[in-house]
Formats: C-alpha cells, structure tokens, sequence
C-alpha cells in the first residue's frame, strides 16, 4: 500500500509518500509560504533530480494539489495516478483526548475544529489539509494522527492540574502533552533494539530539539510528560520559557503592563536560551557562542542541562526505576556534548554513557557504558514512518 503523510503548517505543508511494502520513501518534498508572495514547492523524489516549481500558492487546497501533481508528474513523478494512494495520514498537532488515531469523519472534523483554540497555528491548517484531500481525492481512505494521543495513557495525577476542578473542566484544561508520536516511535524502536517487548519496559524518551519534551513510559504507555496544557512547558528550549514560576506572569504583566498577548509572544519566543543567552535559539550557536568564552551563552547551557536531568530524576523516581533511556531529534541525535552533559554523575541511577560510542551523529546506537544498568540509546525519530503505520494499520482494519 501507499501512503501520503502529509504534515500541514499555517503557512507549509510537509509530505512524504511511503512504499509500506518495504517502508520506503518514494518522494517527499515542501511547500512553503503559502498565502504570501514567494510560494514555492521543493519536491524530492527517490533516485531523481528534485523539482523546485514557483507558483501563486494561496491556500492548502492549491498546494496539495501542487503535491499531487508532483508526486504524478511523468517525469518527477513516483505514481502514475491518484489511484495508486492506498490512503493520506495527517498529522494532527493536537488531538484533545483522542486516545488513538482515527479514520476521518465528519466527528473527526468537528472535533479537531473545537480543538482549534488549543493549538491555533496548527489544528487550522491540519483541518483545511483534510478538507483539500477530501475534495482532490474523494475516494481515499484519510487518517488522522495526533502529537497528543500517545500521552492519553497518563493516569490522573499526572495530568490533572492542582487549579479549581469545574474551570479545568470548563476550559478543557489538563496536561495533554506534544512529540507523542516520536515518543511512541522511538520506544518501540528501543524496545525491539533490546529485544523485549516495550510493555515490560520502564523507559524516559528525551525528545530534544528546538521544542523539547521528555516523556515517562510504563507499561507501553506514557506515564507522564514535560510539557502540558501547550508545548510551552516542561525543560528550557529554544525560544520557549519551559517551566517557570506561574506568579511571574502576572508580576510582568502588572510590571509592563503586558497584554496576555504580549505575555505569549515573550515565554513562546523571545525566552529559553534565546532568552537567557542573548545569542541564538540554535543549540549549534549555543556550544560555539560557550566554546568561545561566553557566559551567558554558559548559563544557557547548564540551565538546560539542569531541568534535563531534573525531569530524567523526577521520572526514574515516578517509575519506580528505569530500563532504558533514548535521545531523538535534532539536539538529541545529534550533540553529544549535550548527551554527555546530561547523563554526567547520573551513575546512582544506574546511567552511564560510553564516551567513544557517545561522539554518534544522527545515527542509531546505544551508547551505554560497560556494566551500566540503564540502557542508552541514540535513535532518530520518525514520525512520519509512525504516521504511515498507523494510517496502513485503520485503513486494513477498515
Ligand atoms: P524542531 O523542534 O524544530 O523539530 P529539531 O528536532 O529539528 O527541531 O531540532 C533542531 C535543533 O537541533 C536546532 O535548533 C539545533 O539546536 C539542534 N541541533 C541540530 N543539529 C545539531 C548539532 N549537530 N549539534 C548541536 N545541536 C544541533
């Protein structure tokens, strides 16, 4: 069967169509800024020179047509026609309490619009994605699958958050969580590298990038999570705030006299080691901006660092012990610097990296120390091979 995976942005759409016969890729490719001047689509097929087309791009609708047209061009093309496309798979930022992902229907769409108000930027988007496919490809099969599923697994106490009850329940206010789907990725890939199946597993998956989360895993479920009612919570990250004291918020705004607006546009992007720094987001800027001696680029760092190893503790201590630890995305694959920094003197919990096996890039290893207890793991994350699966997985169940 053959899967599109389609990734849509407020201003981007991201697309992969997968043989999952052997779960390959056959193309991928980008468009971006749509809605403003300068659109354009970079499409990247497997074994052929990549097209790059400019067109007047105004709406999702437009550029998946744009993606298609590629994808069964007669010379950049993978498919002859839209018929060969056993289904589309969306990713859905957020998902609210959808336990798992699901066959697109009309709920489905109500659904995901509700949850609008949680994750403007992205659920708008994801919706119009939905309804160009359903127009362009009305005899497809089209899955949705949420960031937030995987997280649904969490017991009470670990999402409920100590405010008032009946305005938690009002505002549907509750940690829900984000990566989901690269946390359930990567644990299932430890778990088959180890070879026991991930259910008997007690596992923290460190997804770090430019948004970080951390996730706890029991049971093959997750246990508890970093970040919460939005993505802005849990460790520092790159322009995001990450876990701070709730009463500076309104300190600042009676302060500044910052409107809730201003407040979001400060803790979302303008903090984190950008913040802190006063150099760059980019962890790459970080490590060089410290290697050349400056401080604030330092404290960055260890402020990161830090709440990294704070969450790994907090979470060997909530599961009761820990079988397996695994790095993903961009900073987790691919810094050994920060891997080595934060399982540094972590030996109590039965953590120890190797230092040679450490210096991997984008790589899978396991990196742990002789004789150390907990197993470490550097695994690129894919969602988009998780999104296909589960996709394949409700088509053939019907
Ligand atoms: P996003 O959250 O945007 O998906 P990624 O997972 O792609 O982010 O991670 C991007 C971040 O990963 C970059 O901002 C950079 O800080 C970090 N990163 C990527 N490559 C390296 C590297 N070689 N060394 C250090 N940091 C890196």
């Amino acid at each position: 069967m053959k899967i599109l995976v389609l990734n849509c942005g407020s201003s981007s759409v991201k697309y992969q169509l997968f043989d999952m016969a052997g779960e390959t890729v056959l193309a991928r490719g980008l468009v971006e800024r749509i809605g403003i001047s300068g659109s354009v689509l970079t499409h990247r097929p497997a074994g052929k020179d990549k097209l790059v087309r400019e067109a007047e791009i105004p709406d999702h609708k437009v550029a998946i047509r744009l993606c298609l047209e590629a994808l069964t061009d007669s010379h950049y093309g993978v498919i002859k026609d839209y018929n060969e496309l056993g289904a589309v798979g969306h990713r859905i930022v957020h998902g609210g309490t959808f336990p798992h992902s699901v066959l697109v229907d009309a709920s489905t769409k109500k659904a995901i619009g509700e949850l609008e108000a949680l994750a403007p930027l992205h659920n708008g988007p994801a919706l119009r994605g939905i309804e160009a496919c359903e127009a362009i490809l009305p005899h497809t099969p089209q899955v949705t699958v949420f960031d937030t599923a995987f997280h649904q697994g969490m017991p009470d106490y670990a999402y409920t958050y100590s405010l008032p009850y009946e305005l938690c329940q009002k505002y549907l206010i509750r940690r829900y969580g984000a990566h989901g789907t690269s946390h359930q990725y990567v644990a299932l890939r430890a778990a088959a590298l180890v070879g026991r199946p991930l259910a008997e597993l007690k596992m923290i998956t460190c997804h770090l990038g430019n948004g970080s989360s951390i996730t706890a895993i029991k049971n093959a479920k997750s246990y508890d999570t970093s970040m919460g009612f939005t993505p802005l919570a849990g460790l520092t990250m790159g322009t995001r705030c990450g876990d701070i004291d709730p009463a500076i918020v309104t300190f600042l705004m009676e302060k500044e006299g910052y409107t809730p607006a201003d407040m979001d546009r400060l803790m979302n992007r303008q903090s984190g080691v950008l913040g802190v720094s006063g150099v760059s987001s980019d962890f790459r800027d970080i490590e060089a901006a410290m290697a050349a001696g400056n401080e604030r680029a330092r404290l960055a760092w260890d402020i990161f660092v830090h709440t990294a190893k704070k969450y790994i503790g907090a979470y060997v201590a909530v599961l009761n012990g820990l079988d397996v630890l695994v790095f993903t995305a961009g900073l987790g694959e691919n810094s050994p610097e920060a891997r080595e920094a934060i399982c540094r003197d972590m030996d109590y919990l039965g953590i120890k990296i190797d230092p040679e096996e450490n210096r991997v890039r984008g790589q899978e290893k396991e990196i742990t120390a002789p004789g150390a207890r907990v197993r470490t793991f550097v695994i690129p994350t894919n969602e988009e091979l998780m999104i296909a699966r589960e996709t394949m997985a409700l088509v053939q169940a019907g």
